[in-house]
């Protein structure tokens, strides 16, 4: 017999310790599949980020806290409840089946920042051992960076923290970062503690609503005291380079920002086809996934009634563990064909560490705060910890972190060699005409407007416009000077950039990008329309509106078959087709040029899988946030953007706010155009010349 536990966290490492002890090993095999090699004690992980303790003490490796079980770190990416097969991926890329007899799913859940605009590109996550690391990095960057800089705005920002979200994890957080900062002043000559700023952000009146009332106003008064700053009722709205911009309108400043809230299920339970409540795995009551009788769910990725109050269990390390344990309990009842039993456990109690050698506590019925609270969440994380080993590390590195200073050393990384993502809201500047150039940015999603100032006007000129696949900066890093344009963000904008060092040493070696580049530079900087200045000023002079070709009849969906798209396109008269979304909003493009798209993603789907292709939506095949124009661009605007992007005809919108398409403007309207006013103006200077 062979079960397979697919997790290494708190419900699967239960889970395999409990069944190791039950079953002898002639009775089968426990394969326990994890990503990582190691288990992660979350509870520990804002002291990491704090740097009071080792980062190791808080991961044990899985082999060596379960010797019975063949431990293998490797992902898996299917479960075939049908065949009761897992498929995983060997270190090498290949594709792998492994049969089970029973199988129990225990991946937990993964942090989701892109609830919130911007938090994937700005903010840490705080879930794995990896942003606790880079967490902690990133803090003491930020105070050697204050150190030596002598401009004052930059300093503050250095030294503000934002953590969003304060439930356990954000509080605890927050509660280390400012003990770190606060505690480490003394060894920086450049900034004092005053200057330094911890804001938690939390929509509700009152923080850690986890615990009773009194503990959560405690536990925010004594970090107020502490020095860090407590916003209720407000919500963060989106995150950007300068910081957390909150819905009252404020905008919060800071150089780091820390998000705890938003999770969203494994990509693993994303892709089984179970039933589901608010993506997590509904189970029957003695943790069996409904209608599999060799299929368990425990943890954060399941839920499961607890028949003690019979509501469904909280997504806490102290459940999954206990869900773990009775689970491996009635499969060996399962095993014997005994009954097996419902899931029922009373909740021991809460802990939280607020810093600053205090803590809040709800145990066995009682409360308890500040330091007696503190001493016993140390006191119980310690005896919670899975093996000896870890239990005599983390207890002395507490000693140590109690009689020494916090650890300040950090791996220096170069930001030039790095990819890094960004976000910017709409109006926000990415980069100003004459700054020095860092990075090269592509377009992931949204739109840019490229400005230039001259001498002559200090007004802002609208070049083009670029969108979705196109990029920007690779004329100053090339040319290793100034920008000579300025970028702004038309609509929301994410962007996927390379450091000026990565991208010299991708431009140098790699031929077809250097080519790319090269092209985009010549067409940038070339004197087109300075060599056409009667056209240029027909086309500046011109609203876009009188060029614009009414939308055809026929609006595409996202979600149209691909079959009635194509026939669509052939009894199109132009050849060019506008998607919309649900809302009627502008989702893409399809013209006849795009038949070799569809045909390449066609290409890569596996041939058994090409029944009813021309059924699935168009928007499997389509790439969506074509570039627009929208109603008062100028007609010059419009030119020069479809110049930019080799394009021949551009969908417009209603406005930059509103992307609803009211019509196309085609190539041919603007050289038809500029042919009719310079025949006009000549016929105008032919007959006064008559005249004369
Ligand atoms: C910062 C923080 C602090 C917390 N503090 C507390 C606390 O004080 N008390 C408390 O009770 N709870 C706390 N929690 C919550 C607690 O950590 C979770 O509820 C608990 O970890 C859930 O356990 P789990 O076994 O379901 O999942 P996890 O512990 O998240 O483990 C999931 C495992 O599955 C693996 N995995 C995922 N997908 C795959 C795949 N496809 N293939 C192979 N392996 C995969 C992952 O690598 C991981 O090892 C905290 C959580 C965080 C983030």
């Amino acid at each position: 017999m062979r079960v397979v536990i697919v997790g290494g966290g708190f419900g699967a490492v239960q889970f395999a310790k409990t069944l190791g002890k039950k079953l002898r090993a002639s009775d089968g095999e426990i394969a326990l599949f994890s990503r990582e090699n190691h288990m992660v004690f979350h509870p520990l992980l804002a002291d990491v980020a704090g740097a009071s303790i080792n980062v190791d003490a808080a991961a044990t490796p899985l082999r060596q806290m379960l010797p019975g079980v063949v431990c293998r770190t490797e992902r898996v990416h299917r479960i075939n409840l049908a065949s009761s097969e897992i498929e995983f991926e060997d270190g090498s890329g290949v594709l792998h089946r492994f049969p089970y007899d029973h199988v129990v799913i225990a991946c937990g859940a993964e942090s989701n920042l892109s609830i919130i605009p911007g938090m994937s590109e700005y903010a840490f996550g705080f879930k794995v051992m990896r942003d606790a690391i880079d967490l902690r990095q990133h803090i003491v960057r930020q105070m050697e960076q204050a150190e030596v800089t002598s401009d004052r705005d930059r300093r503050r920002r250095h030294l503000s923290f934002i953590v969003v979200g304060a439930g356990f994890s954000g509080v605890e957080v927050a509660g280390e970062i400012n003990e770190l900062v606060r505690s480490s002043t003394r060894f920086y000559r450049n900034f004092k503690k005053d200057e330094v700023t911890v804001s938690l952000v939390h929509t509700r009146d009152v923080i850690l609503p986890e615990v009773a009332r009194t503990l959560g106003e405690f536990a925010r008064r004594r970090m107020e005291k502490a020095g860090v700053t407590v916003l209720l009722n407000v919500r963060a709205v989106a995150a950007t380079q300068e910081g957390v911009q909150l819905n009252d309108g404020r905008m919060l400043e800071g150089g780091t920002i820390v998000c705890t809230i938003g999770t969203t299920p494994a990509p693993l339970v994303q892709s089984l086809e179970v039933p589901k409540d608010h993506g997590r795995i509904r189970t029957s009551a003695d943790m069996r996934i409904e209608g599999h009788a060799n299929a368990w769910a425990v943890g954060d990725c399941a839920l499961i009634l607890n028949a003690f109050d019979g509501k469904p269990s909280p997504t806490t390390g102290q459940f999954a563990e206990r869900q773990g344990r009775q689970a491996a309990l009635n499969l060996v009842r399962a095993l014997r064909s005994e009954p097996t039993q419902p899931f029922r456990f009373k909740a021991l109690g809460q802990l939280c560490s607020i810093g600053g050698y205090e803590a809040v506590a709800e145990m066995f019925g009682m409360r308890i705060s500040g330091f007696l609270a503190w001493f016993l969440w140390r006191s119980v994380y310690l005896f919670k910890l899975p093996t000896w080993s870890r239990r005599i590390k983390v207890g002395l590195d507490w000693g140590w972190d109690v009689l020494f200073p916090r650890d300040l050393s950090f791996l220096n990384s170069d930001s030039a060699q790095r990819i890094t993502h960004a976000y910017y809201r709409p109006g926000d500047f990415i980069h100003h005409q004459g700054e020095p150039a860092h990075v090269f940015s592509v377009i992931e999603e949204g739109e840019v407007e490229v400005l230039q100032t001259t001498e002559h006007s200090r007004e802002p000129k609208l070049l083009a416009v670029l969108g979705k696949g196109d990029f920007f900066g690779e004329g100053a890093l090339l040319g290793n000077r100034p920008h000579e344009t300025s970028i702004r963000a038309r609509t929301a904008v994410r962007l996927r950039q390379l450091g000026s060092a990565l991208f010299s040493n991708i431009a140098s070696t790699f031929a077809p990008f250097r080519e790319l580049l090269s092209k985009a530079v010549l067409r940038r900087a070339s004197d087109f329309w300075a060599r056409l200045p009667l056209a240029k000023s027909v086309l500046e002079n011109e609203p876009l509106a009188s060029l614009v070709d009414p939308l055809p009849a026929q609006l595409l969906q996202k979600n149209t078959p691909l079959g009635d798209a194509i026939k669509a396109l052939n009894d199109s008269p132009t050849g060019e087709l506008v998607i919309v979304d649900e809302e009627r909003r502008l989702w893409g493009t399809f013209d006849r040029g795009d038949i070799h798209q569809v045909l390449a993603r066609i290409a890569v789907i596996p041939p058994e899988r090409h029944t009813g292709l021309s059924r699935r939506q168009l928007s499997e095949f389509v790439p969506a946030n074509p570039v627009s124009m929208a109603l008062e661009d100028s007609a010059l605007t419009a030119a020069l953007t479809m110049m930019d992007h080799s394009v021949s005809w551009l969908p417009v919108v209603q406005s930059k706010n509103d992307p609803r398409p009211v019509g196309f403007l085609r190539g041919e309207q603007i050289v038809n155009r500029i042919a009719q006013k310079v025949a006009h103006l000549e016929g105008g200077q032919a007959s006064q010349a008559k005249a004369g």
